[in-house]
């Protein structure tokens, strides 16, 4: 049974566009997770819940950029406050108030951060509190949880979606590159740790304690479709990094801004050393930021005997697009309403609907599927196997969720991108209307790819 076929029927300008794309641009795409067969298709225009391609298709959106669409697409408030700082002042590479005031708002939201300092990405973001923590510790290693993925640069890149062959025990997992060109010296200044399991986390930790600087980890691993934190993990973990003066990085680039106005370690109680965030902090503008404890951003400053343009006594943070005035706008804009809306009591109610709604089609249909979400993000794993760890996720059939995904497109709903490790979303723009026609598209679904 060919799953892509009723998608491929629908979009042969996307297909047309894709050949042109491959020319100049390796994979036709700009990012390889863009990259999927048949081809990706080209959208035209976004609105609210939905976005519509080249060839006319419209599709209820639930990838939402992979996150950031928190306000839904073109929110007015955000797209006229990109317009008028456009208008008023571009970029400049000298500070800007707009930039002041988008950073005194996340420092007043977010309970781990005094200080802050702007990106442009989530990859930036985590790049930059690694280096912030290393040398605050004095320390080069850091712990990170295999199958995580934290960003694209070098330090990040270790031990993402990897295999049992590649991964080693699970007990004490690999520390192994994800793809080539990274040098193989990396792999020696990081360590992996298993999510959600305390004893072997604690033994890895306790064993690399001297030489580690930081913990970077995601509070709900989204990265790995939605591993939910258990058994009070995430406490035992800020217990013993204290203990081991281990600074602890919460990746809150997918989770920040979106799990609730003070980001997941409002919605847990347990406060990092330091925070990453990006995606729904700019509401679809580039947007990434790294902060907390001042202490450690003072990393960043020369120490006080020292001039402030000497900068070989501290860790250097820079960027002719840090701050930039347009994205500063748009996050600020998006901030305001996710302050002064219902915004997550109406994105997490549409979350348990849409997701709740999932796993009773799918077992309706007669399909082992398990349904794992937190508030508006979730993903739905082709199998029945409990999902805790990692290494649950081998369990599920990433075959058949990129059939069911191809399948649920071509119906015009977009449950995240075809990859069984993705996580979809919903957005402030979603009716329950919305959420059951979608729900109905997915059974149909699910009752394609039941074989
Ligand atoms: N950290 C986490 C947890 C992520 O999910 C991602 C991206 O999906 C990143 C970091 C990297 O962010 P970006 O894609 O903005 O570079």
């Amino acid at each position: 049974h060919d799953h892509s076929r009723r998608l491929r029927e629908q979009t042969p300008k996307s297909e047309q566009l894709h050949e042109r794309a491959a020319e100049v641009t390796p994979l036709g795409v700009e990012s390889n997770v863009r990259s999927f067969d048949p081809y990706p298709f080209y959208v035209e225009e976004t609105s609210g819940s939905t976005v519509t391609d080249i060839d006319g298709n419209e599709y209820l959106d639930f990838l939402l950029a992979l996150g950031p669409i928190i306000l839904g697409h073109n929110h007015p408030d955000v797209t006229s406050a990109v317009k008028a700082q456009a208008e008023r002042a571009d970029l400049t590479a000298t500070p800007q108030r707009i930039a002041i005031e988008f950073m005194e708002r996340i420092v007043e939201m977010t309970p781990s951060i005094e200080q802050v300092r702007l990106a442009n990405s989530g990859t930036e973001a985590t790049m930059h509190a690694i280096r912030t923590a290393r040398s605050y510790t004095g320390n080069d290693l850091i712990a990170k949880p295999e199958g995580g993925y934290a960003g694209a640069h070098d330090y990040a890149l270790m031990s993402v979606y990897a295999d049992e062959e590649a991964l080693g025990p699970k007990e004490r997992p690999n520390t192994v590159s994800y793809g080539t060109g990274i040098p193989d010296v990396v792999e020696d200044t990081v360590v992996a740790i298993p999510f959600n399991d305390k004893e072997n986390t604690e033994a890895v930790l306790r064993e690399h304690a001297d030489d580690l600087a930081a913990v970077i980890i995601e509070p709900v691993m989204f990265s790995a479709g939605c591993l939910k934190p258990q058994d009070g993990y995430h406490e035992f973990l800020r217990e013993l990094t204290e203990e081991l003066d281990i600074v602890l990085i919460w990746d809150e680039v997918m989770t920040g801004f979106r799990l609730g106005p003070a980001s997941a370690q409002g919605r847990f109680g347990v406060t990092p050393d330091m925070t990453t965030f990006a995606k729904a902090a700019g509401g679809g503008y580039q947007v990434g930021g790294f902060g907390g404890k001042r202490e450690i951003m003072a990393e960043i400053e020369p120490p006080e005997d020292e001039d402030a343009e000497s900068w070989h006594s501290s860790a250097f943070h820079g960027g002719t697009y840090n701050g930039h005035p347009v994205s500063c706008a748009a996050g600020l804009a998006t901030l305001d309403v996710l302050q002064n809306e219902d915004v997550y009591e109406h994105i997490d109610r549409m979350g348990e609907r849409l997701f709740e709604g999932l796993q009773e089609v799918a077992d309706d249909v007669g399909l082992p599927v398990n349904v794992q979400y937190v508030g508006s993000m979730g993903q739905v794993y082709m199998t029945d196997h409990e999902i805790r760890h990692y290494r649950d996720t081998w369990h599920a059939n990433s075959e058949q969720y990129a059939d069911w995904w191809r399948e649920a497109a071509a119906g015009g709903a977009l449950f995240g991108n075809p990859m069984q490790s993705e996580r979809f979303f919903t957005t402030y723009t979603h009716s329950e209307e919305e959420i059951d026609r979608a729900l109905s598209i997915a059974e149909d679904a699910f009752n394609e790819v039941n074989h």
